[in-house]
């Protein structure tokens, strides 16, 4: 979620400007490594995602009152940082949710306004460097409900693989069924064409009635077999 709610995005992640060190193109602009939101001192900055809270000090240019939250959720990890604060509002190693309130909008450190400064790292500990910025629009869309519970998650897969080999075992008597009809029809052929080659020699009344009915149970049978 936006994490100064209610307020709008300033400079931009990826800006260009020689100002800025990490990136830098050919005419030595390099980009802007957060994205910013300027507000007044003093405005309540939340969580954007879930996580553990780390006081962090990643050089006086961030400020006095630096934040990071470890994020545990699906989306790789990693953390998101708060910059240029004027104080924090949540303890170090305790487990913020969405929307808990962390912090306050400041202008610490090398700013010419006030505003929070936030950014999304790929590893979750370590020094600030350039190759672990990340675009933080993941975490500005961030919302609880995407957070998945393992227990419930585990459920669910359990379930889908279950369902799976329901159907692939239905599949496979289904097709079992299909042969054996098949083998039955031919033999009922078969048992046909007996009966057909012996009719000339049936000369008793017994023996014709016999053939009759014989004929009679194998054309049901037939008849049964191929109706849907
Ligand atoms: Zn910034």
């Amino acid at each position: 979620m936006i994490p100064v709610p209610d307020h709008t995005e300033g400079t931009p992640f990826g800006a260009r400007s020689r100002l800025w060190s990490c990136s830098r193109n050919s005419t030595g602009e390099g980009i802007h490594t957060g994205v910013d939101y300027p507000a007044p001192i003093g405005t309540e900055i939340v969580a954007a995602r879930p996580g553990i809270v780390v006081w962090d000090d990643h050089g006086p240019d961030f400020g006095n009152h630096q934040l990071e939250i470890r994020c545990d959720d699906a989306d790789g990890g990693g953390r998101d940082f708060y910059a240029h604060m004027s104080a924090r509002l949540a303890a170090p190693g305790t487990r913020v949710a969405t929307g808990q309130p962390i912090g306050r909008v400041g202008a610490e450190g090398n700013v010419t306004g006030p505003h929070l400064h936030f950014e999304r790292h790929s590893v979750a500990s370590g020094p600030w460097g350039c190759s672990t910025i990340r675009d933080p629009q993941p975490s500005l869309d961030f919302q609880e409900d995407d957070m998945a519970d393992p227990a419930t998650q585990a459920q669910l897969d359990a379930i889908l693989t279950a369902a799976r080999e329901a159907v692939s075992q239905i599949g496979q008597l289904r097709s079992a069924e299909a042969e054996r009809a098949r083998n039955a029809r031919k033999r009922d052929a078969a048992l046909l064409d007996l009966v057909e080659a012996l009719g000339p020699q049936i000369k008793t009344r017994a023996g014709k009635s016999q053939l009759d009915t014989i004929k009679t149970l194998l054309q049901e049978h037939d008849t049964e077999e191929t109706t849907p």
